[in-house]
């Protein structure tokens, strides 16, 4: 009986915050013992509140923040170790909910070359290698939904990643994904149907076979179940399972815990996927408001993926370059526009926008892509800001241990030079990474 190591670590996780705030009186900060940090930067962004607090500083007590707030209040133990970062916001570790650590971008290699020529030694070595950039870049947290034909060995880069053998950030893993029978990459059409490729996703039909899969992957530690609930078809891009077909993989996922992520960007893909319990709807672009309308009933969550559309197109449009965050509307390609236009319409509907890049399809380390489209969308910096923080960390059940700046919560900061509250461009210049109370990046 061997619990994953992501399980295992957030219930430790969890049982010390328990008994961490049993101990402490209202108001105090915990005391630990051992090495403090205190980090003193131009301002903290407050993911909650949506603001920046001036002159405010943060304690950090193993891998732990034990208090916040201006710093002439906070009471400093012996033998601090003080981190200045003048001209910074500090905010908490950035969180991407939608990431493929085994894929590099199609214009350097082709995904079917990727998944068929690359070993999966070198993938995983890559993976790690990727996994690293992201979190330079600010990334504390990554969901990764689907090694895409890598198998299991995104699990081995998680628990490489938990056990510090390699850098990197936390991981939720989805392992192999699921799709329909012939409704996933490589392929079906375009090759020799007697060949038998490796598959991108594990492909399944009918409750029996997607129980089974559900269970093999929960099995060997996925922390989430990833399913392709529509794909290319015929018809266009179209529903590949039944509305029973999903809810059985609901039913199975919940029963090992797990919540669901569900790939569609058809309205009927979406409205099964959301129908059948899905938490997270991944690209969505052909979302109708009465789809949107249904995730914000439910609380589902879009991740809109706009950095890997404007990629997709700048690689295979044939157009001579890519399409730029201040290229005018009417220049757009109708993918891009599509999904921001999906962006305003499930903002509309009251649904909750996240950040999900599909970082993979463009280069890892440039996930800021996506918190400058989701602003070129229509949110506001703070509210792309509280996308990639508070807003990811209660969408992956992990609200109060991440997203937020504040005591008990886990010491994953991040600081950028200026204010990206006022330009979001201000996100890419990452200048201090802090994961788990330990300083990867600083000036
Ligand atoms: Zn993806």
């Amino acid at each position: 009986m061997r619990e994953p190591r992501y399980r295992r670590l957030f219930g430790a996780l969890i049982f010390f915050i328990v008994c961490a705030l049993a101990a402490a009186s209202p108001g105090a900060g915990q005391k630990v013992d051992g090495p403090h940090t205190l980090i003193v930067p131009e301002s903290v962004f407050d993911a909650a509140g949506g603001e920046l607090r001036q002159g405010w500083a943060v304690l950090v007590a193993g891998n732990r923040i034990e208090s916040v707030g201006p710093v002439e209040e906070l009471e400093m133990p012996a033998g601090l170790r003080r981190i200045e970062l003048p001209g910074a916001t500090l905010l908490p570790g950035l969180i991407d909910a939608h990431s493929h650590l085994f894929l590099h971008p199609y214009d350097e290699t082709l995904w079917d070359d990727q998944v068929l020529k690359e070993s999966r030694a070198y993938r995983t070595l890559m993976a790690g290698v990727n996994a690293e950039r992201n979190l330079l870049a600010g990334f504390t947290l990554l969901r990764d939904l689907g090694s895409e034909g890598a198998g299991w060995a995104d699990l081995g880069v998680r628990d490489a990643i938990a056990d510090g053998l390699i850098p990197g950030p936390r991981m939720l893993t989805a392992t192999l994904a699921i799709a329909a029978t012939a409704s996933y990459a490589p392929g079906p059409r375009g090759w020799d149907p007697d060949l038998h490729l490796p598959p991108g996703a594990q492909m399944v039909t009918g409750e029996t076979e997607i129980r089974r899969a559900v269970r093999e992957q929960a099995g060997h530690g996925a922390d989430v179940i990833k399913v392709y609930a529509d794909f290319r078809r015929a018809v266009g891009t179209a529903p590949t399972f039944t509305l029973a077909e999903l809810e059985a993989l609901v039913d199975e996922a919940t029963a090992a815990g797990l919540p669901v992520a569900a790939h569609a960007s058809s309205p009927e893909g979406m409205r099964r996927s959301v129908l059948a319990g899905a938490r997270t709807i991944e690209h969505g672009s052909g979302g109708t408001p009465e789809v949107f309308r249904l995730m914000a009933e439910r609380g589902v969550v879009l991740y809109p993926t706009l950095a890997a559309s404007a990629a997709y197109d700048e690689y295979f449009s044939g157009r001579d370059g890519g399409w730029e965050l201040d290229t005018p509307e009417a220049f757009l390609s109708p993918r891009i526009a599509r999904s921001l236009a999906a962006v305003r319409d499930a903002i509309d509907a009251g649904a909750l926008v996240g950040l999900g890049s599909d970082v993979g399809v463009f280069p890892h380390g440039e996930i800021w892509r996506e918190l400058a489209w989701l602003v070129r969308a229509g949110l506001t910096p703070v509210q792309a800001l509280q996308a990639a923080t508070i807003v990811n960390a209660r969408a992956l059940g992990l609200e109060g241990e991440v997203g937020e700046i504040w005591q008990g919560a886990l010491a994953d900061l991040v600081a950028v030079d200026g204010d990206p509250t006022a330009g979001i461009e201000a996100i890419r210049d990452v200048v201090f990474v802090m994961k788990d109370g330990r300083v990867y990046l600083e000036p």
